[in-house]
Parts: structure tokens; sequence; C-alpha cells
């Protein structure tokens, strides 16, 4: 394997790791704007109908697949004419909406060509940080990916302003890794990945294959490499892989101009730097809920419910609730008790508490019946539950 032959500067080496992108059944796959649009000459059609290829052998192979696109300010620049990056925010804004439209044509376009449908998904800073709003984006994108649809992501940035925005889709892109819990990353950009030192200004500046995520040390490596088309350089990514680690995930930094670069990753070959997370996906979901999220109620389960959730994997059902003890909203974190009160998990609750107290005891066939909608079959979805 190539990774046996890279240099390996030994101080960086976290142990080696299993190949990311081998081992991963959900892969979030951001690319940046200098490659998606060319250096800012136009939208680079070859190259993303090159990605949509890999992209839907990926899919064959049966892994899930997001995309984070950047380059709708970059493209919106082009087709308005404007040489220069525009310094008033509404014109970024216009600019970021002339140009979404080409991403999502293309885009949709390459990934027909394959028999996949795509979704554009905007988001913003508050779409993450609203309990409610960070369920219905987790919930939606799951269910695109239940549906086979690749869901093309970028920020909304025709309605964020600079103090409400995520900022660079390198972040974004780790948000969307540890929102549906994909188990790696990966950034393309037009770089090899990273280097003891910026490769462009010190010739024996070496890439380092596999680095431990968490590493102190990388920032200062990464330097401040940001291009005039992308606005993240180097050390964003560097952060998005410290951010994706703290939700278990491994990041992959590689060259999107590399032949098949998603595919050979996905065959276990060594190309960019790997970014080695090293708390388990599982046990870093654990810590989030615990550490982040509030407890904010409490549902007490009969028997057979209790056994579904800590022995048969199941998602908790209206029909095994028999109390609904405080006032929660919906996406927030409630506790599951078995019938004798001891916490057996906890998880993100998909009604309220009001919501919850009407419908427990209820098949969840009469949900829509008793509340006038339905949010889902089940009070807590397997995916948003931790047995504790
Ligand atoms: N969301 C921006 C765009 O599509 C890009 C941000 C970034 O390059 O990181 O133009």
């Amino acid at each position: 394997m190539a990774e046996d032959t890279a240099v390996t500067p030994a101080a960086r080496l976290p142990g080696r790791g299993q190949p990311a992108v081998q081992a991963a059944r959900r892969i979030v796959v951001k690319v940046g704007s200098s490659l998606v649009t060319n250096e800012g000459r136009g939208l680079d059609a070859a190259a993303i109908a090159q990605w949509a290829e890999q992209i839907a052998r990926l899919r064959a192979i049966g892994k899930d697949v997001v995309m984070v696109s950047s380059g709708a300010i970059a493209e919106g620049m082009k087709r308005l004419g404007w040489a220069q990056r525009p310094k008033q925010i509404h014109e970024q804004q216009a600019a970021a909406a002339v140009g979404q439209m080409g991403l999502a044509q293309v885009y949709e376009t390459c990934f027909r060509e394959h028999g996949l449908a795509t979704a554009q998904v905007l988001l913003t800073h508050e779409d993450l940080a609203d309990r409610r709003r960070y369920l219905n984006a987790r919930s939606t994108l799951l269910t695109l990916l239940e549906l086979g649809v690749v869901p093309i992501i970028n920020e909304n940035d025709t309605v964020v302003t600079d103090e409400i925005k995520v900022g660079d889709n390198d972040t974004l892109g780790a948000l969307v890794t540890n929102l549906i819990d994909a188990d790696c990353l990966v950034i393309l950009t037009d770089q090899q990945g990273l280097f003891t030192a910026d490769p462009r200004r010190d010739p024996q500046a070496q890439l380092l294959p596999q680095v431990s995520a968490g590493d102190p040390a990388l920032e200062a490596m990464a330097g401040d490499a940001g291009t005039a088309i992308g606005k993240g350089g180097m050390i964003t990514k560097v952060l998005a892989a410290r951010r994706a680690a703290s939700g278990g995930a491994h990041t992959v930094v590689a060259s999107g101009r590399e032949p098949s670069v998603l595919v050979r990753l996905a065959q276990g070959e060594s190309i960019g730097t790997q970014f080695v997370a090293q708390t388990p996906r599982l046990a870093a979901r654990k810590k989030w809920m615990a550490d982040h999220l509030q407890l904010r109620g409490s549902v007490r389960l009969d028997a057979g419910a209790a056994r579904a959730l800590m022995r048969e994997g199941k998602s908790l059902l209206p029909i095994g609730v028999i109390d609904v003890i405080g006032d929660f909203e919906r996406g927030e974190v409630v506790a599951c008790l078995d019938p004798e009160g001891q916490e057996i998990a906890r998880g993100l609750v998909n009604y309220s508490g009001s919501e919850a107290r009407r419908i427990m005891r209820r098949p969840s066939t009469e949900i829509e019946a008793i509340l006038g909608f339905v949010e889902g079959p089940e009070l807590i979805h397997r995916d948003n539950l931790v047995l504790r």
C-alpha cells in the first residue's frame, strides 16, 4: 500500500489507523471554491462530473455521501462580471444567489448521468445551533440519504450576515459531519494535504500522511494559506478536522485534482493527510449529549419498551411510554427511565412534553388523529438515542 512508502515524520504519527474513507459508512465530501470554479474562471463541469462519477461508485458499494460545495460567490462574481470579491455584504449575498443557481444546475446534471437525484440544502449557523432546527435539518438529511438522494449543501450566503455566519465551508463540513453522524469528512482542495511547513515557501516541507486531529502543533504547520478564491486556508481545515474529531469522525484533506481520489481513498489508498480522531464516534456522541445538552425532562417506559431499547436496538415509540415528566420542546434531550425509574438512555425527542403526554400509550398510527400532524412514528428515533 502507498502508506508503507510514504514519508512519515514519526513524531506526528498517532499509530497506524485504518484508512478512514474505506472504513466509513457515511461520508461528507467538501469541495472548495477554487476547485469547483476552476480558480474563479467559471464552473468546472468536467471536474464536477468526475466527483459525481466517483460518488456514484461509493454509493454503489453502500456508502452514504453528502456533499458540501463552495463556489456560489465565486461563480456569481464570474456571472456578474466582477473581477474583485465585493466588500459590501449585500453584494456578496447577491453574488451567492446568482452563483448558487449555477452550482445546483451543474450538480443536478452531473449526478443525473448516474441515475442519482440531488437535493439542494442551504444551511445557516442558526439551523445548527437551535435545537428544533438542528433536529429538523438532521431528520431531513437522514431522510434524503435513506431515499438514495445525494444532498448538496452550502451555507445560505444570501441571508446570513458576517456576525451570524459559519463563514467557511470547511467548518460547515465539520458541523454537517457531526449533524448526521458521518464517520469521515473528506476535504478536497487545491493542495496535496498538510505539510510540515508551507510547501510554496519551504522546499524541505514534507507531506504528513497521518496526524492526530487534536495535535496542537498542527496549527503552526498550517500557516495562513487562504487563496484569493476560497475562504478557508489550511488552518481552517486543521480546525475543521479537530471539530469533526470531537464528534468522533476522521478527516482526510487531499487534492481534488488527484485522479479518482475518492474511489482510491475508499479502496484504502493513502492520499493527502488523514486526521485521526482519538475518540470513537459513539463515545463522542454520548459525551456530546451529556456535556452540551441539558436534560429537560424524562419519560418512563413499560418493560417491553425498555427491553426493545436496551436489547433490540429499537427506537422509542409513544406506545411504550407510561409517564412523561417535565416540560420540554421538540429537539431537547430527555432521559428514558425503566419501569423502576432507573435511567437507561437519553435522546433527542421528536415531540414536546405536552404532545408526548397526549400520544403516550397510543399506537403511532394514531398520532396524526390526536395531534393533527406527525413528526415521525417514534417519540425518540434510534439514531438520536444513546444508551447509558
Ligand atoms: N459559501 C461560500 C460560497 O459558496 C464559500 C465559503 C468557502 O469557500 O468556504 O461561495
